[in-house]
């Protein structure tokens, strides 16, 4: 069965297994268990509220846990044991022998159940950006701490990870968190942005965009958030903030590039100026396939490169007045503490407000998402970020400042 029995089977919890990510990372663990030696068996999944998705992802993986955090428990059609509630995933990460957890939720809330996995000395396969740039000084002691190893998921950050596989004789015992790499050499590390729907419009015709005309991503196919937040550029901010606590490296040694072909997903400048660079097509399944199979490399189920179609690659600096959000990520690394936190939930209140009009939430304008946030940073001082009680406070402030100014907006006619 593809959920694989062998005893030896990495034990995988898949968190946020009904979003995009989750999807892909099921396919790819049965692809896995169908064409390679390594074997995958999943024991936890975690949803928000799609009870029927989740409930044919357990059947068809034989899941005996499964959390909605939502709610939503009775409309399963399994038998499986099931966590509801806002505590659900951290609670299924609590009870769960597991070998790997992919956490894969969507923001902040991502984040209890992730420190959870850590705090138990589990691997986490890591696609869930927003955890290390709210919590980035928590995470990276808590898992040098227990040895557990933190597999970068996002696709910059994955290309990133094997362009610094050490050569062999790097020092091993280091502490990095991500496994197997040397940043003893590097000069610079490039992450490459495809500059979203909006790379080459005039700032002012887009400032009262749709949701529609934001969603229209030209490369990737992803969830509604991250997608939002590639047309504002966060995305790359909050990588930036991602790449920095992940690889422990310095703001002046980050740098964000646009490349709308979406094909390197990173590079590496070394020392004696070699570059290495990673490329695929724009498919998470080989970031995904990469983390969850690593040290070795099976044959991938993702979209191969069509060498013959590759006719040009461009590359440019990204224009800083028309994407502030990048700015901003450069102030979250050097000012730390709880700016991160700050920084991120003003995002995702902003960005939920543009996509979710709705009663106590009222309309966002699109240009008005990074303006908000830049405000949040400024109203919001940072603090130390050593505790998680001090990144909910700092994350709940900033929310509720953003609540304010769309209330007070929307008292006001524009
Ligand atoms: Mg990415």
């Amino acid at each position: 069965m593809s959920g694989g029995g062998a005893s030896n089977a990495k034990r995988v919890i898949v968190l946020g297994s009904t979003g995009s990510i989750g999807v892909n990372t099921l396919d790819v663990i049965d692809h896995l268990n169908r064409t390679s030696p390594q074997r995958f068996r999943v024991v936890g999944l975690a949803a928000g509220r799609n009870a029927s998705l989740l409930s044919q992802q357990a059947v068809r993986f034989g899941v005996e846990s499964v959390a909605l955090c939502e709610g939503g428990c009775d409309q399963l059609t399994t038998t499986a044991t099931c966590f509801d509630g806002p505590d659900a995933a951290l609670q299924l990460v609590q009870e769960t022998d597991a070998d790997l957890v992919v956490a894969a939720i969507v923001g902040v809330a991502g984040l209890p159940a992730t420190l959870a996995a850590l705090e138990r000395g589990t691997d986490v396969a890591l696609a869930n950006k927003e955890t290390l740039v709210a919590a980035g000084e928590l995470v990276i002691p808590l898992a040098q701490r227990t040895g557990a190893k933190l597999l970068p998921v996002d696709s910059e950050h994955a290309a990133i990870w094997q362009c610094l596989l050490s050569r062999g004789n790097a020092d091993t015992t280091n502490d990095h968190v991500v496994p197997g790499i040397d940043t003893a050499a590097v000069r610079r590390v490039v992450l490459t942005a495809s500059g979203g729907p909006f790379r080459d419009a005039d700032p002012a015709d887009i400032y009262d965009a749709t949701a529609e005309q934001a969603l229209n991503h030209p490369t990737w196919d992803m969830g509604p958030k991250v997608t939002i937040d590639s047309a504002t550029m966060m995305n790359k901010a909050l990588e930036l903030i991602e790449a920095h606590h992940l690889f422990q490296l310095p703001a002046e040694r980050l740098t964000a590039l646009i490349h709308p072909q979406s094909v390197v997903h990173g590079f590496v400048e070394f020392a004696d100026h070699s570059v290495l660079a990673q490329l695929a097509p724009p498919d998470m399944r080989t970031p995904i396939q990469a983390a969850l199979s690593h040290p070795q490399r099976p044959n991938g189920c993702s979209r191969q490169l069509d060498w013959t179609k590759l006719s040009r690659l461009d590359f440019t600096p990204p224009d800083g007045d028309r994407f502030p959000a990048l700015g901003l990520a450069y102030r979250v690394i050097r000012v730390g503490g709880t700016a991160g936190a700050v920084l991120n939930a003003a995002n995702e209140a902003a960005v939920d407000a543009f996509l979710k009009p709705r009663g106590t939430n009222p309309a966002v304008p699109f240009g008005r998402i990074v303006e908000l946030v830049a405000e949040a940073m400024q109203a919001v001082p940072a603090t130390p970020a050593d505790t998680l009680d001090a990144v909910l406070d700092a994350d709940a402030r900033a929310r509720a400042f953003v609540a304010e100014q769309l209330a007070a907006a929307a008292a006001t006619p524009r």
